[in-house]
């Protein structure tokens, strides 16, 4: 590798710390370098750390919002190698409901596999396959997903049977003749013995041979389009969800640790308060093993507060958001590129991840965030209107759109209580918006826009010269990651210009 030409000797650019010394600047307000390339796109690993446990092969999450991250969403996001946060703007069992969901999502193993009794009827096998659409139904002593594994009944063996009143004992194919697997076992394993086997399921058993799952030959094969999937030490796809601070949200991060939540966020727009720390070390001595993004914070005395009480990783941004209008009501939070690379610093020498929250456009943005101290983006207003948002398509004007509003918008804080809590202003006889709701433009499939997002990332770490954000974050603390401010003209200059008319395709999908 020929470092020599990497490092920058003329340096006629400007540092990072120098860029941010003086006023607050957005991601328009300046533009990166480039470095020198001698490697391809394909070899940037764009991987980043989510909190102090969790590294996301994507460094990317949804926003905790009721028009953005619900179980489609969530799923999607964790698939695709990022994480997603399901909002909390609504009742307990429904949350904690959508956390499970995610938590059970068949990535190529179905964790509580449908199972009958050997003693119960043929109907029930056709009754199962007319509503869930399954096929093959294991047999266990107690009917449970977990019970002793007896056979498998499939639709094959009872379809040409005209009394319903067959037991499924006398039909399925028994224990002694199935093929088998021990847990645990990896996707790729299960696969091979499916194919050598030619069956279409393959039940996963412990060594009392007691059902922990179920392989089936037609998601293991969906499974495998999504190799770099968020998945925790069972397989399963990652899941983080969000909650305030207040005593009766403990009842809330009750719900979410039995539903199986990887991470809990602290969803405030102004989170360094005496409630946010409290609640920290309580859920740290309640559940050790759950990991907490607390913020949002954009300067580094708000950071070591929540860092000083045992934050996993922090969230960065205040007012920078699409639909937000905190700024420009109550005259507090800062510009957003400022932020991220003050908050970044400080955090990193405490070891902390961040995730720079809200105020992303595109691909740049996001990459601008990753170099400048963010460790993981937050994304809202990218993501909405995508298919796998929650809420229903509409036509106005000819044009197919979504809703999508702030957590501080009137409609989402009449909606729920827990929205207002975001605020501050749960129980304020005047509520005062923070957020707007708006429309959005339909933006087709999360999963394909995150794979362009993904190949994006990957052709700016190779123009910036490093084969990983690590990589070009470290080289920017040292100062050979260089940048340049742009004016007003500048960022017109850097846009479309002197055409008559044109259409902005961003990106074109094989996937
Ligand atoms: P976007 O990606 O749309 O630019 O920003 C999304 C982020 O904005 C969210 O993750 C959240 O931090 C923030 N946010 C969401 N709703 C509101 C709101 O109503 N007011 C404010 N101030 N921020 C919001």
């Amino acid at each position: 590798m020929a470092t020599d030409l990497r490092t920058k000797v003329i340096r006629d650019g400007t540092p990072a710390e120098e860029l941010f010394k003086h006023e607050g600047l957005t991601y328009n307000d300046f533009i990166i370098l480039p470095g020198f390339i001698d490697f391809p796109a394909s070899d940037v690993n764009v991987s980043g750390q989510f909190t102090r446990k969790i590294r996301l092969h994507m460094p990317v999450a949804s926003s905790p919002m009721d028009t953005v991250s619900e179980t489609d969403m969530v799923r999607a996001m964790a698939l695709m190698g990022g994480i997603g946060v399901i909002h909390n703007n609504c009742p307990i069992p429904r949350q904690a409901a959508m956390v499970k969901s995610v938590k059970l999502y068949r990535n190529g193993f179905i964790m509580r596999p449908k199972a009958l009794r050997p003693e119960d009827p043929i109907a029930m096998v056709h009754e199962i396959n007319d509503h869930l659409g399954i096929s093959g139904i294991l047999v266990t002593n107690n009917g449970t997903s977990n019970g002793v594994l007896l056979g498998i009944v499939c639709m094959k063996d009872v379809d040409y049977l005209k009394d319903k009143t067959i037991k499924v004992s006398q039909v399925m194919l028994p224990r002694d003749k199935m093929t088998t697997a021990q847990y645990p076992i990896k996707l790729e394993e299960a696969m091979d013995i499916l194919n050598r086997s030619r069956h279409g399921y393959l039940p996963v058993v412990n060594s009392k041979d007691e059902v922990m799952s179920l392989c089936s030959r037609r998601d293991a094969a969906k499974a495998r389009s999504f190799p770099n999937s968020s998945i925790d030490a069972n397989g399963q796809l990652l899941c983080a969800a969000a909650t305030s601070t207040r005593e009766d949200d403990k009842a809330r991060v009750v719900a979410l640790a039995k539903a199986g939540v990887d991470v809990l966020v602290l969803d405030s727009s102004q989170g360094n308060t005496v409630y946010q720390i409290s609640f920290i070390k309580w859920v740290k001595q309640s559940f050790p093993n759950i990991e907490i993004i607390a913020g949002n914070v954009v300067t580094q005395d708000q950071a070591k507060n929540l860092i000083d009480a045992g934050a996993d990783g922090l969230r960065i941004g205040m007012g920078s958001g699409s639909i937000c209008i905190t700024q420009e009501i109550l005259a507090c939070g800062r510009p957003q590129g400022t932020a991220v690379y003050k908050v970044g610093k400080y955090a990193a020498s405490r070891g902390i991840p961040c995730v720079a929250d809200g105020g992303l456009r595109n691909v740049g943005d996001i990459c601008k965030a990753l170099a400048i101290g963010a460790n993981t983006v937050m994304l809202g207003s990218m993501l909405s209107g995508t298919s796998e948002t929650p809420g229903d398509f509409f036509f106005k004007d000819g044009i197919r759109l979504k809703t999508y509003r702030g957590m501080g918008s009137i409609e989402a804080m009449s909606q729920g209580k827990e929205s207002g809590k975001r605020y501050l202003s749960e129980n304020e006889v005047v509520q005062v918006a923070q957020g707007v709701s708006g429309h959005v433009v339909d933006k087709g499939s999360a999963v394909k826009l995150l794979a362009y997002i993904n190949k994006g990332m990957q052709q700016s770490a190779q123009d910036i010269g490093e084969t990983s954000f690590d990589a070009v974050r470290k080289k920017m603390y040292e100062g050979q990651v260089l940048f340049d401010k742009r004016s007003a003209t500048a960022q017109g200059e850097g846009g479309v210009h002197s055409l008559h008319s044109y259409e902005k395709k961003l990106f074109a999908s094989k996937m």
